[in-house]
């Protein structure tokens, strides 16, 4: 399921606010726990230690989250300046003309750019040095050997 643009801006404006929000509350939670030093209430200490435990895995939790959402912008953002042309369907980042290799892009989304096309045998071929794919282009020119009459 995926969020209109809308609902996702307004997730990510909320989200912004997060580390913040974090970070006052473990600092409210050091104060409380300073006021808390000369009680002789264990319990309440216990009770105290739990939630900032608990606030320091949701920092934690943050932190995976962030990192997973920079990976997933990142990849967003090369989704939107790939394109796919040109004669043999291969995909370009934005103008260039060295193209990506198909199976890395679509297959795990990493912009790999095949090798220099090479002549042999008469064709010419592109392959990927990442993955191993390959590409017969086109047929070369055959040479075509005449008997010398
Ligand atoms: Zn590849």
């Amino acid at each position: 399921m995926s969020a209109d643009p809308i609902t996702a801006m307004t997730v990510l404006g909320t989200a912004a606010k997060i580390p913040g929000i974090v970070s006052s509350t473990l600092s409210s939670l050091k104060t409380v726990r300073e006021m808390t030093k000369e009680s002789k209430d264990t319990g309440l200490k216990d009770q105290l230690s739990d939630v900032y435990n608990s606030v320091l895995e949701l920092r934690e939790a943050l932190h995976d989250l962030q990192t997973e959402n920079e990976s997933l912008r990142k990849a967003l953002e090369l989704k939107s300046n790939i394109g796919r042309r040109g004669e043999f369907g291969y995909f370009f980042q934005g103008d260039e003309t060295d193209p990506l290799c198909p199976v890395c892009y679509q297959r795990d989304s990493k912009a790999v750019y095949l090798e220099k096309p090479v002549s042999g045998n008469g064709y010419v071929s592109r392959k990927c040095a990442v993955c191993g794919y390959f590409n017969q282009e086109r047929e070369g020119t055959p040479v075509i050997r005449r008997p010398a009459y």
